[in-house]
This record gives C-alpha cells, structure tokens and sequence, in this order.
C-alpha cells in the first residue's frame, strides 16, 4: 500500500505523493512566542517531526518552513505589561521553544522565519488583495471581506448563510460562532509596536503573516500543510481565503491536523493546574525520551489524554527498549542466524512501515515492535536466539529508532559522559580486584546519584542511564 494521509480538506485518505519530482514542500504553523510551549503545542511539534522523518525515509527531499509568530495580540499585550521591547520579549521566548524542541530531538525544519522580519512582503500581499477587490478599510484597519470569497469554510466544513457582510474581528484568536471578516492590517494603538507602510503605521494580523511565508518560500502551492487541529478554523480558513484571492490557485493540496490533548481528561488550562511545558515535566524528574516516545505514540488524528501515570509507562517502555537493545549488544548468542526469527523480523519491519505509510499510525507500528522483542525474548531464553539474529534485530532497532528516537540516552545525564562513565566502571572494577570492596560500593553509589545503573553479569558490568 503506498503513503497515505487523511486530508481536511476533502475529509479523505488520500494517496500522497509531490506535486513536483520526489520535493515535498511543507508549511507548518510554529510558535507563538508569548510563553513557553505547552506539551499540547509540543504534541503537534512531534507528530510534524515524525512526519518529517517519515518522509525522509520514504525517499523525499524536504523544505519544511515553520514561522515563528513573534507580532500577535498576546505577545503584545505581555510584552507591554513586562514593559519590554517586542524583540526583547519574544526572543526568549524563541530561545526556550529552539531548547526545547532540541531536547525532544525535533528536527530543524530546513526554514524557520520570523513574522517580524516580512512586514513589507506581508503591505504588498495585502495592497495586491486590495487591488482584487479582497478589502475594505474601517478606522484605519484593513478588512479581508469574506463574502468576496465564496469557497470561504471550506476546510472547516461550515454553512455560511448566517454571515452578515461588513461585521468584523479584530482580534488574531476567534471561534466559528463568531466568523466575520478578519482584519489583515491593524491600525496603530497607542502604546503598541507599530510599522509605517503605505497602508499606514500598523501592524499586520496574524493570519496574513503565514500565507506569505510560505508562498515566499515554497511557491503558489504548497504540498503538505500541518498543524494544530484548533488552527483549522479561523487561522487556515483565513489563510485559504488570502491565498488562493491572490493567486488563484490551491494553496495547500494536503491539509493534515493533530488532535487536542488534554490532561486527566480535562482541557489543559492554568486555572486548573493541568497546565505544563517540558520544563515542568522535567523539574519533575522526568527526562525528554518518554516525553517523546508519549506524545509519538498515540496516532495524531487521535485525541491524547496525558497523565503522569500514562508518562512513567512511557518510560518503562522506552526502558524495556533500551535494555532489550543492551542485552542484544552484550549478550553472547551461538554462530550462525535461526531462519524463523530472521522471518519474524522482516514481519515486524513490515508491519512498522505499513502502520506508518497508513496516515502515521505510530501505536500499531509500536505493536509490530514490541511484538517482536517479546517473541525474541522467549526466543533468548530458550537459546534459540543467533548471532546473526542480533544483528538483524539491531538494524530493526535502528530502524524504529530513526523514527521514533529514544533509544539513545541524552548525551550527558548526570553530568558524565559515556567516556566518563566507563572510566569510573574501570576503577571499580580495579577495587574489587584488590578487595577493597567498600571503596567498589561507593563508586556504584556515586555513579546511581548521577543516573547512571550498574548491572553485574556473567559478561561483565553493564550500565545504563536512568530513564525517569
Ligand atoms: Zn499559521
């Protein structure tokens, strides 16, 4: 079966493939720099980055663009309470999302481009839209006029009997009850960051600012575009309605949207202290991998109940995994490789990428594999298990691995290295050579307080980092 993926906009499975060559250009809505990313948001980040890889692996070449939304009314808003400078304010911000998608091993999309930086590509969209008889202007705010726009909702799937023409937002975030005609260029406020343009000083919306990157970068229209199911509507709507007004073509041919994830059941929200980024979670002894391999293993088109209980049987498995992989590479196995295990791995390799070519289902191809290291584990014990099966099983390993990356402990824990770590292993085992004993027990106590768990076998130490 070949690459799939379900399409809002025709509320199909659709066989995907470029529309140019094996290039796939793809646009996904980035931060908004107001506070730091919540893991809903980071949700999104790690189904767009499986994405990516699985892509990749499929044989595509990717330009991937992500904006980040550094002008919006709550960056302004926060901003203007902290009293600092917009550019101030947010790039700590930016900072912060740019570390935190580094320690959930998120890809660097090939673009990342800031709002700030195309407000005159951003004027001369908006004078084009004007010119095409798109806008009207109310109190010096441009308006993008929805009825001019009769495909208007349809990503969204919504009837637009209801709307009375000439009823405006002015704000970035609305719902559908309140569909109106949105603004593309905000008047100045007083007090408020502004631009002089030829529109006059303001500040462009929101929603602007992504039909014009990404048309910038990726041309008219875009392969694949990504993001947060909460985006569908207003914020793609409204970039549909920008983009193809001024092109007169399709602007994305994939639309693919992530789910909610709530926490306990519940929306996340502050207010009810459900609320948390990854930095949260880590404070709480948590580290980046099970964060990961949780927000990986529910399909994307799936809703995601977090809970803390849910995260520390993320880390069991990502541990199971890692120590499934350590036995493989420690372990002594007869010469020679058993043909029915060779067959179960190329079944469980089957069966991973077939999940993932179905629209991403990432928890069935975690079944192919986690069938396959139970069968193999019985298969260790018995002693049917073969040299050649190890390495068959640990190029299967990498496969999952190069998706899904959590194997692989971060590079320092504990503040040791792997070098380090050995060379601490070396002198313990120098100790009980020469029977000091107690001197041995404090090098494996020192070692457990930087993370890091000593394993004696008949093959020797083995050691792993801590997981949780
Ligand atoms: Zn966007």
């Amino acid at each position: 079966m070949p690459l799939r993926f379900y399409n809002t906009l025709s509320q199909q499975v659709e066989e995907f493939t470029p529309l140019e060559d094996n290039r796939v250009r793809m646009y996904t809505c980035g931060p908004t720099v107001y506070h730091y990313v919540h893991i809903g948001n980071l949700r999104t980040f790690t189904f767009q980055d499986v994405l990516r890889r699985w892509l990749r692996y499929r044989g595509y070449q990717l330009d991937h663009v992500m904006n980040i939304t550094d002008v919006e009314d709550k960056i302004i808003r926060r901003s203007m309470e902290q009293g600092q400078t917009l550019a101030d304010y947010t790039s700590q911000y930016e900072k912060a999302f740019l570390e935190d998608a580094a320690a959930l091993r998120l890809e660097r999309p090939e673009r990342l481009v800031r709002a700030t930086e195309h407000i005159p590509e951003m004027v001369n969209a908006i004078e084009k839209l004007a010119g095409k008889g798109f806008t009207y202007q109310s109190d010096g705010s441009i308006y993008y006029r929805i009825a001019q726009f009769p495909e208007y909702g349809k990503l969204s799937h919504m009837h637009w009997e209801g709307i009375r023409p000439g009823a405006r937002v002015d704000v970035d975030e609305y719902d559908k009850a309140d569909a109106r005609d949105f603004v593309l260029w905000k008047a100045r406020k007083d007090g408020e960051p502004f631009w002089d343009s030829t529109l006059g000083p303001g500040r462009p919306g929101w929603h602007i600012e992504c039909s014009v990157m990404a048309m910038k970068y990726l041309g008219e229209t875009l392969d694949i575009h990504a993001g947060g199911v909460d985006l569908t509507f207003p914020h793609h709507e409204n970039e549909i309605a920008q983009s193809e007004a001024l092109t007169g073509k399709p602007f994305a041919r994939f639309w693919l949207h992530a789910e909610h994830l709530s926490v306990d059941g519940q929306k996340m929200a502050k207010s009810l202290g459900n609320f948390f980024t990854l930095r949260d979670l880590m404070d709480q002894g948590f580290t980046p991998e099970p964060i990961r391999y949780l927000l990986a293993s529910v399909p994307y088109r799936k809703k995601l109940n977090f809970t803390l209980e849910g995260l520390r049987a993320a880390a069991t498995s990502v541990e199971r995994l890692r120590n499934y992989k350590l036995r493989l590479e420690t372990d002594r196995y007869p010469e020679g490789a058993s043909r029915s295990i060779t067959a179960r791995a190329e079944v469980a390799r089957q069966g991973f990428d077939e999940a993932l070519d179905d629209d991403l289902n990432t928890a069935e191809a975690l079944a192919a594999i986690f069938e396959y290291v139970r069968e193999t584990n019985t298969a260790m014990d018995a002693g049917e298990f073969r040299a050649g099966n190890a390495a068959e099983t640990l190029a299967l390993l990498a496969h999952f691995d190069s998706i899904f990356d959590v194997l692989r402990p971060p590079e320092r824990s504990g503040g040791l290295t792997d070098a380090e770590v050995d060379a601490r292993i070396g002198e313990r085992n120098a100790a009980k050579k020469a029977r000091e004993f107690a001197r041995a027990d404090q090098i494996r106590a020192e070692l457990l307080e930087s993370g890091i768990i000593l394993e004696d076998t008949r093959e020797g130490v083995r050691w792993k980092r801590k997981t949780s």
